[in-house]
């Protein structure tokens, strides 16, 4: 999944208001952010196979370290640690930013297909395999981002006609780039390219996502 994560972001920030809504950006695909250097680095394994699904071009072969289970739990516990008692050093603050990071693994076990285990690679592998049909995969997407949207405006107050749209036309374009990632041919084709839109992509939108929110209140 890529820009449905962004949901638990807006949901997120309406639930503990003193969280940044960047931080939650980067918070949701925090392990992908791992992710593409990891491959890069031989540490877990993903091919490029065009039509893997209907939805994506990427074979996911071997993923515990990020995408496990396990791995999930352990990474939201150091993510709270780390806003615990190093960044915000703020309980509730930690809390949600663990729960972003946690959240990747709820949306991700509706559309990949059976490829995230529970601990290592050779126990159970789970996904509902959503990503097989295109259409529903966008629409999920497109659903649970407006939900996220929807939430997030409602408990915050435009400061200014930027802060009045601006959020709605982000979320209007990251719909837009879902366009093309889900329906298109592969945007890249080297594990490299892949990785470098990816990561710019996921500190791009976090960066617009935190300037929005700051003309809100
Ligand atoms: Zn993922």
């Amino acid at each position: 999944m890529f820009v449905g994560h962004y949901a638990a972001s807006f949901a997120l920030k309406k639930f503990e208001k003193r969280a940044s809504l960047g931080a939650l950006f980067l918070a949701v695909q925090f392990v992908d952010i791992l992710f593409f250097p990891f491959v890069l680095l031989g540490i877990e394994r993903m091919n490029i196979v065009e039509n893997f699904t209907q939805s994506t071009h990427f074979e996911l072969e071997y993923l515990p370290y990020t995408h496990s289970l396990l791995a999930f739990v352990l990474w939201s516990v150091a993510a709270y640690a780390v806003f615990r008692w190093v960044v915000v050093k703020n309980h509730a603050v930690a809390v949600v930013v663990a729960l972003a990071v946690f959240s990747h693994w709820l949306f991700d076990l509706l559309v990949h297909t059976p490829d995230l285990p529970l601990w290592s690679d050779t126990t159970a592998k789970l996904g509902l395999g959503l990503w097989n049909n295109a259409i529903a995969t966008y629409l999920l997407e497109a659903g649970l981002l407006l939900l996220g949207l929807w939430l997030y405006l409602r408990s915050t107050k435009a400061a200014t006609t930027v802060g009045k749209y601006g959020m709605g036309v982000f979320v209007g374009f990251l719909l837009l780039v879902n366009v093309f990632n889900i329906f298109g041919p592969p945007m890249l084709d080297t594990k490299l390219g892949l990785a470098v839109f990816a990561l710019t992509s996921y500190f791009l939108f976090a960066v617009v996502a935190f300037w929005l929110d700051g003309k809100r209140s």
